[in-house]
C-alpha cells in the first residue's frame, strides 16, 4: 500500500493528477489486477449468465439510475412477458408500461419499445453490432452502447456510467466534478479498457464501483487498484469525487381528484406521450396556485382539463413523492361527478373504470399509493348507489 501523504505532498500529487497519461506498465497492471479480482469477486447477475444481446440490453436500460436489487425481479418478469425482441416489438405501449410500473423514468420503457420495433423491422430482429447503429436506437447513449457491445460481443468499447465516473475520478484524484470533465474521463476509460478482455473488464469496472469504490466509505483496503489510486494515496477517497453544488429542488403542491360517478366508477386519464410519465394513467388534478385552497384547485383543474363539474368531498390521502428534479405533495380528495361529459382537453384519453379494474392500467408510483388507499377505504358513502 502507498504511504499516506503529508499536506505538501498532497498538493504536489494534486497537480500531478492533472496529467491524464497513465504509464503503459501502470495500465497493464491495473487491467491485470482488476481482471484477477473480478474472476474471484465478480457478482453473479442474471444477465451475465448468457451473452444474449436482448437480455443484456434490457438489463442495461433497467440499470440506468436503478439499483441491481430493484432491477432483478423486474428483469425476470420482463423476460417472461417479452421473451424476445419480436415479442416486445409486437406488444402495446400499455403492456410495456405496465411491466415497467414502479421502476420510474418511464421514457426508458417507451424507448425500449420503440427501439425493439426498429430492431425487428430495420435490423432483422438482431441487435446491431456497429456502434453507430446501436446509438442511433432510441434510449441508447454512448455508455449504454459500450455496455451492450462489450458484454454481448466482447467489443473494445468503453463505458462511463455513474459508478465508473466515481472510480476513475478517485483513481486519478480528479479535482473537478466528473460531469465537468466528461471527455477526459472517457479518454481515461478508453485507455484503461483491456482490448482483449473487454467484456470482463467493463463488467469488473462496474462491480468495483458498485461493491468496493462505493459513494460512501469506499473499501480501499480490499481494492485491486489501491496501489495506483491517487485518491487513496492522498487519503482523499472520502472527499472525491468533487460534488456539484446543487440548489434545493422545487416542491409542488398538487390537488388530485378521485372522481366517482353514480355507477361507482372512477375517472382516470392517460398523460400525453411527450414529457414526464408520458403514456401512463393517473388521477386528474394539478398544481395549487398561490392563495388557492386544495378544494378550489381541484374544481378548477378538473374544469380546465376535463370540462366537467364536480363536488369535492373528503380527503382520501396525502402522498409525498420525489422525482429527480422536484418533489410533489399530492393532496387527494374523493370527488363526485355532477355534470358534463369528460373530455381529454389536456391529456390523450379519459376512461371510467371500477376500483378493481385500476390494476389493469400502468400508473406512476405516486398514484399507486392512491390506489392502495382507495382499496382500503372503498368509495365514500355519498357515491354508494341509492337502494
Ligand atoms: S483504492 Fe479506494 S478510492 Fe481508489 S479505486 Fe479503490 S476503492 Fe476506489
Amino acid at each position: 500500500m502507498p504511504a499516506k501523504s503529508t499536506s505538501s505532498a498532497k498538493a504536489q500529487q494534486n497537480s500531478a493528477s492533472s496529467n491524464q497519461d497513465l504509464p503503459s506498465f501502470v495500465v497493464a497492471e491495473l487491467r491485470d489486477r482488476l481482471l484477477q479480482w473480478y474472476a474471484k469477486q465478480g457478482r453473479d447477475l442474471p444477465w451475465r449468465r448468457n451473452q444474449n444481446p436482448y437480455h443484456i440490453w434490457i438489463s442495461e436500460i433497467m440499470l440506468q439510475q436503478t439499483q441491481v436489487k430493484t432491477v432483478i425481479p423486474y428483469y425476470e418478469r420482463w423476460l417472461q412477458a417479452f421473451p424476445t425482441v419480436e415479442a416486445l416489438a409486437a406488444a402495446s405501449q400499455e403492456q410495456v408500461l405496465k411491466q415497467w410500473e414502479g421502476l420510474g423514468y418511464y421514457a426508458r420503457a417507451r424507448n425500449l419499445h420503440k427501439a425493439a420495433q426498429a430492431i425487428a423491422h430495420q435490423h432483422n430482429g438482431q441487435f446491431p453490432t456497429q456502434f453507430e447503429a446501436a446509438i442511433a436506437l432510441p434510449g441508447i447513449g454512448r455508455t449504454t452502447a459500450g455496455g451492450i457491445l462489450s458484454a454481448a460481443f466482447n467489443q473494445p468499447v468503453p463505458i462511463l456510467d455513474g459508478n465508473v465516473k466515481r472510480v476513475l475520478a478517485r483513481l486519478t484524484a480528479l479535482q473537478k466534478p466528473p460531469n465537468r470533465s466528461l471527455e477526459w474521463l472517457w479518454q481515461c476509460s478508453t485507455t484503461l479498457l483491456d482490448p482483449v478482455h473487454s467484456r470482463d473488464f467493463n463488467q469488473a469496472l462496474m462491480d468495483l464501483g458498485a461493491t468496493l469504490c462505493t459513494p460512501r466509505h469506499p473499501n480501499c483496503g480490499h481494492c485491486p487498484w489501491s496501489a495506483h489510486c491517487r485518491a487513496y494515496a492522498l487519503t482523499m477517497q472520502n472527499d472525491l469525487p468533487v460534488s456539484e453544488t446543487r440548489s434545493p429542488i422545487p416542491h409542488k403542491v398538487i390537488g388530485v381528484a378521485v372522481i366517482w360517478n353514480d355507477s361507482q366508477q372512477i375517472l382516470i386519464d392517460r398523460r400525453r406521450q411527450e414529457g414526464l410519465l408520458g403514456g401512463l394513467w393517473e388521477f386528474p388534478g394539478g398544481k395549487v396556485e398561490p392563495n388557492e385552497t386544495i378544494e378550489h384547485c381541484i374544481r378548477r383543474e378538473i374544469q380546465e382539463e376535463l370540462g366537467i363539474e364536480i363536488e369535492v368531498g373528503d380527503r382520501l390521502t396525502v402522498v409525498d413523492h420525489t422525482y429527480s428534479h422536484f418533489r410533489v405533495t399530492l393532496n387527494v380528495h374523493h370527488c363526485h361527478h355532477v355534470s358534463g361529459i369528460p373530455q381529454p382537453l389536456e391529456c390523450d384519453e379519459v376512461r371510467w373504470v371500477t376500483l378493481n379494474e385500476l390494476d389493469q392500467y400502468p400508473f406512476p408510483k405516486a398514484n399507486i399509493h392512491i390506489i392502495e388507499a382507495l382499496k382500503q377505504v372503498g368509495p365514500p358513502s355519498s357515491v354508494n348507489p341509492s337502494p
